[in-house]
């Protein structure tokens, strides 16, 4: 059975949670075709628990184990590690997204089952014995592990699969799931939330399409086109580190090694030299779009495409043709 943790949020499941079903049940398919289970932990409302069940049968996942209760009304990493222990399977996988959380959980998971652990899995490379790829160093680099023993547990990297259906979509079955959580299961817990006050990155590290700026920007002032850019593309902005150090926009935009690290479909980087400290950040985008004045920027010459020029007048005619297009 491969058991992948699903986390939920006012529409459903995540999105990097179905990327994680996506990636499990490819993992499923190519083992031996093991059955495909989610849990999900804490309370659902109703609509979220029919977004989730719709979504889950659309993956093809058969049974949502859904573990509420005592101890598990707020987020504590070894609490969720015990509900989710009691449900894993004795030999298979256990899967979630490469979160702060998921990865935090699944460390706990591991260490629970005398499991080996993955973190950040961006592809199986061999299915018997299961060897994975994972990034290290920040997304610099990728290591093979193979998953020796009864059970694994692995997390898989943002944006490294895209979510898609199954091919037999299903009808999970809903299994309360009832667990005692010990008292020192609850040392670490979340005891308030509070709205973003402007330092989360979650917008940022979940884009689809994210327009990088930098320098070129020229000043604070400088960031109306690309900020309408972002807009249109219904993306995000993300900044070099000269950005957040000038005080031209906050650092919880910066991409890089001391910011962000981003994973989108598409990077469009505007006036950004992509400096290695930056390219850490960036590199794992899909398709990189570099905008810059200067032919031999390290930016222009690794981006899959480059537009030499001044970003001030290719931006603004990038949305003037965007806003034709869409009417
Ligand atoms: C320990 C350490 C950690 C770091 N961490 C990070 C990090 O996390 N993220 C990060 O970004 N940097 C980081 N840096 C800084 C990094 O080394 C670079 O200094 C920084 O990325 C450069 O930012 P930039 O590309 O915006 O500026 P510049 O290097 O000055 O480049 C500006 C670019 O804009 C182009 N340009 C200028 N005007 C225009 C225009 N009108 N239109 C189009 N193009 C134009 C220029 O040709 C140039 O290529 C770190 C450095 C260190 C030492």
């Amino acid at each position: 059975m491969i058991l992948v943790l699903v986390e939920t949020d006012a529409d459903g499941a995540t999105l990097t949670s179905r990327e994680a079903l996506t990636f499990a049940r490819d993992v499923a398919t190519r083992t031996s075709d093991a059955e495909l289970e989610a849990i999900v932990v804490g309370p659902l409302s109703d609509d979220v628990r029919g977004a989730v069940t719709n979504e889950l049968g659309e993956q093809g996942v058969t049974r949502i184990h859904h573990a509420e209760g005592d101890g598990l009304d707020s987020y504590a990493a070894a609490a969720w590690a015990a509900a989710i222990v009691q449900v894993a399977p004795s030999s298979g996988l256990v899967v979630a997204s490469g979160t702060p959380r998921g990865n935090e959980i699944m460390a706990h998971v591991a260490v629970r089952m005398d499991a080996a652990m993955a973190a950040n899995v961006v592809r199986i490379a061999d299915a018997e014995p299961l060897t994975v790829a994972r990034q290290v160093l920040g997304g610099s680099a990728l290591e093979e592990m193979r998953l020796t023993g009864d059970v694994g547990v692995l997390s898989v990297a943002g944006h490294a699969t895209e979510p898609t259906p199954a091919a037999e979509p299903t009808q999970p079955e809903l299994v309360p799931v009832s667990v005692t959580i010990a008292e020192r299961d609850l040392a670490g817990r979340v005891v308030r939330t509070e709205e973003a006050d402007g330092d989360d990155t979650s917008a940022l590290t979940s884009a689809r399409v994210v327009v990088g700026a930098g320098r070129g920007a020229g000043s604070a002032d400088g960031f109306g086109d690309l900020l309408e850019l972002v807009d249109l593309l219904d993306g995000a902005l993300g900044v070099s580190r000269v950005v957040t150090s000038l005080g031209w926009r906050p650092h919880n935009e910066q991409v890089g090694q001391t910011g962000s690290r981003i994973a989108p479909d598409v990077y469009i980087a505007c006036g950004i030299s992509g400096a290695i400290q930056h390219w850490a950040g960036c590199q794992s985008a899909k398709t990189i779009v570099a905008i810059n004045t200067d032919e031999d920027a390290a930016m222009v010459t690794r981006a899959d495409y480059a537009i030499v020029g001044d970003l001030h007048e290719i931006v603004p005619a990038v949305n003037q043709e965007i806003r034709k297009r869409i009417g």
